[in-house]
């Protein structure tokens, strides 16, 4: 990348040989099908078997649960190089998944679940907001009431990523309907194919992310084994999500920055293209002035998520760094983006031009994972 004057820290031979596989693939495989995805508002099933296959799911799972057996550093290679391609599929829900059910799976959900997600043959999607309850998780009123050996639920989802796609859900339900602390939630999972209650709406209509199945998830007196329960008993899943944020938080982070460091690049080579006045706009001061401010910008962001990569593979990244990371590094991006589109001109705000994509694209990280004002309330209470 011309923005970027280093290499991340967390870098080693095998993800260097890694990138090279992932990148190809990316490249030849699933960047080409962008527009044909962005059409229908979804990319399709054969996509995540042939990622599967070459090894871009969960490759930070353990191997014997089918994963690649890598460490955090080997998914960062693979947020990194989808989005450098600006292909924006849902591979990210796929490993917060993987990771809810490797920490608080037994045995048994491990071995039936995780496999099936780095084969691609499992899509998955998580559902915590409500149309009543997003940023207030505690709110949530899909209710799994126990009978027999089932639980049955009943309730809705919205703005689920890969929604339509999924045939495995997590979901965040309400198991006590009396309670009104965190203890009233835990974490179910769903295998949606032929379940008898289960319907999901059509994609929702967004003005960017395209690629991205989002959808509502409705359910009617759905029955599922007791034995999908996440976790030694019920009411764990507030704590749960909390402890399992930072991985999505980092990600959602080092994907911002490489957005930044593409629209950097893009703008770059536009500007000492483009000729006003009879020079090219790199010739004119306050181009240089801006893009200076955005190349410190993004590296500065880059240094600092690289050190957040490095602590969470250590198993030491605190939560609030993570949420600085989620908050701090949506910021910028949004920001040098805008910054860059400005520097289009009118080109800018053309779809053709990947910039103008990138503009609505990115709006979404500064709301979802939790949204930032949530961030910076964390971030507050640290104080
Ligand atoms: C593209 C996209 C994909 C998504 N994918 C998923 C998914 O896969 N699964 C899923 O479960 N959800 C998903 N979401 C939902 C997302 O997580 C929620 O939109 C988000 O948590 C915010 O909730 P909300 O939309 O209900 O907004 P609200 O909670 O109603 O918030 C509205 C505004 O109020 C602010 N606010 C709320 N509480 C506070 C507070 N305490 N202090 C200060 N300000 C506050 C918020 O910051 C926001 O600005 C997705 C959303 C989008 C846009």
């Amino acid at each position: 990348m011309s923005s970027v004057d280093r290499e991340s820290s967390w870098q080693t031979e095998e993800t260097r040989i890694f990138r090279r596989t992932v990148r190809r693939f990316v490249q030849t495989e699933l960047a080409p099908r962008v527009p044909s995805w962005e059409a229908q508002g979804a990319s399709d099933k054969e996509a995540w078997r042939k990622s599967g296959a070459a090894g871009l799911l969960l490759p930070d799972v353990p191997e014997e649960y089918g994963g690649g057996g890598g460490t955090f550093a080997f998914e960062a290679v693979v947020v990194e190089e989808l989005a450098r391609a600006g292909v924006h599929i849902g591979f990210g829900v796929q490993s917060i998944v993987a990771h809810y059910i490797l920490a608080y799976g037994n045995e048994a959900q491990k071995r039936r679940w995780l496999p099936r997600m780095a084969s691609g043959e499992f899509i998955a999607a998580i559902g915590m907001t409500e149309p009543g309850a997003g940023s207030d998780l505690q709110s949530i009123q899909t209710l799994a009431r126990k009978d027999g050996e089932d639980y049955v639920i009943d309730g809705s989802k919205t703005f689920i990523t890969n929604g339509s796609n999924a045939n495995l859900v997590c979901l965040v339900v309400r198991t006590d309907p009396k309670a009104t602390g965190p203890r009233a939630l835990s974490i179910l999972m769903l295998e949606t194919e032929d379940l008898a209650g289960y319907r999901v709406g059509r994609p929702l209509e967004k003005i960017g992310r395209h690629v991205q199945d989002t959808c509502e998830l409705f359910f009617s007196g759905v029955r599922v084994p007791v034995a999908n329960l996440l976790g030694a008993g019920e009411g764990r899943g507030l704590f749960q999500m909390m402890d399992q944020l930072r991985y999505e938080r980092v990600s959602v982070g080092l994907n911002a920055i490489v957005n930044a460091e593409r629209a950097l690049d893009i703008t770059i080579d536009y500007v000492k293209q483009r000729k006003a006045f009879g020079k090219t706009l790199i010739d004119f001061q306050n181009t240089r002035f801006k893009l200076a401010e955005c190349k410190t910008e993004a590296q500065i962001g880059r240094v600092f998520i690289d050190n957040c990569i490095e602590q969470f593979i250590m198993g030491k990244l605190e939560l609030v760094t993570a949420a600085m990371a989620k908050y701090w590094l949506t910021e910028r991006e949004c920001r040098i983006i805008d910054d860059c589109v400005q520097l289009h001109g009118g080109f800018g705000y053309m779809t053709e031009y990947p910039i103008s994509r990138m503009w609505v694209d990115s709006r979404a990280q500064r709301i979802y994972a939790g949204s930032n004002e949530v961030m910076k309330e964390m971030i507050g209470s640290s104080l």
